[in-house]
Formats: C-alpha cells, structure tokens, sequence
C-alpha cells in the first residue's frame, strides 16, 4: 500500500479504527478520509417515441449501449448534472419526468440515481464518452450478451443497464394507456 499524506495538512496518514472499521486518519490534524460511493446520474430519454442510448467508449462496460450517465460534480445538483451529462453525451435538451430509481453495491464504488427524461431541444449526435447515439423502439431494444470478464463494476453495471431500462418501459405505459383512451 502506497503512503497518503493529508488533504489539509500534508502529514502521513495512519490507520485508525472508528465507529468499527478501519479508517485512514491523520494523526496530527485529526481529518479522516472517509470513503463514499461517488454519484452518478442517469438519464432514460425518450425522444420522437423512442429510447436515447449511446455506445460507451470508456468502462465501465466499453462498447456496450446504455442510457447516456455522468459523474454528479460538487456544485450542480443530481438533476441539473443529468442534463448536462445527457447533453454532453447526445446532443439533447432534456426535461427530466422522475426519479426511476437508485441503484447500489457494496463492492462498487459509485451510485447510480436514474431518471426518466424526455427531450425538449437540440439534436442527437454521439458526444462525450460515446462512440454512437440511437434512437431505440422500446420492443426492440438492443441484445447485449452479459460482460466475460470484467470487474465487479461491468457486471454490476450491466444489470443496471437492464433494470433501469424496464423500469422505463413499465413507467411509461400508463402515460401511453392515457393518450390512447383520450377522446
Ligand atoms: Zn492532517
């Protein structure tokens, strides 16, 4: 294990056990590194009647096609950084519908906050971390074999992938139901 030093004031850190488990923390300034999953929101948008994915370039899950994701940054809220990560990422405005759900593992280090979105502007291009953006029928949606290999995360990931987008399709069917009953 390679030393750290203090964010605040650069002493080497030391082991330390609170609130039962071992934590990193300084012994002349007291500041303990705690460790917390980072956030990630994620966007299901629907746009002319279809779903939004892009093919990711990067990992997790490089190559295969999921709804356009991103880092939440300190300063922005979770809502405001999936706008900003679906713009970055497809080209798209988006108006965000509700939260679809919040997904979590242990042995991962980020959490996954998923919204479902329809697009209010621009156009759809491939852009940050993408390699490709489409537009997908909510029956037809890509096949994607399960990762071989791969670290927890892919495969953590990829059953996101799966759960957030049929929590979309059954989200989405009652607002169908409604326009189509509508005299
Ligand atoms: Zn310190």
């Amino acid at each position: 294990m390679t030393a750290t030093f203090c964010s605040r004031c650069a002493t080497p850190m030391a082991s330390a056990l609170l609130g039962g488990k071992e934590r990193s923390r300084c012994p002349a300034c007291g500041f303990v590194l705690w460790r917390n999953p980072a956030p990630v929101g994620m966007a299901l948008i629907e746009h002319e009647g279809k779903l939004v994915l892009i093919r990711r370039s990067e990992a997790p899950l490089a190559d295969y096609w999921a709804p356009p994701a991103g880092y939440v940054e300190c300063g922005e809220s979770v809502p405001a950084a999936v706008c900003r990560e679906a713009q970055e990422e497809c080209g798209l405005e988006i108006e965000l519908d509700g939260l679809l759900g919040v997904w979590s593992q242990a042995d991962v280090d980020v959490l996954i906050v998923a919204y479902a979105a329809h697009s209010s502007g621009g156009s759809l291009r491939a852009g940050d971390d993408a390699s490709d953006a489409r537009l997908f029928d909510a029956m037809e949606l890509p096949s994607q074999p399960p990762p071989t290999g791969g670290t927890a995360t892919d495969h953590w990931f990829y059953g996101v992938v799966a759960e957030t987008i049929s929590h979309w399709r059954e989200a989405r069917r009652p607002a169908r139901n409604l326009r189509r009953s509508a005299p």
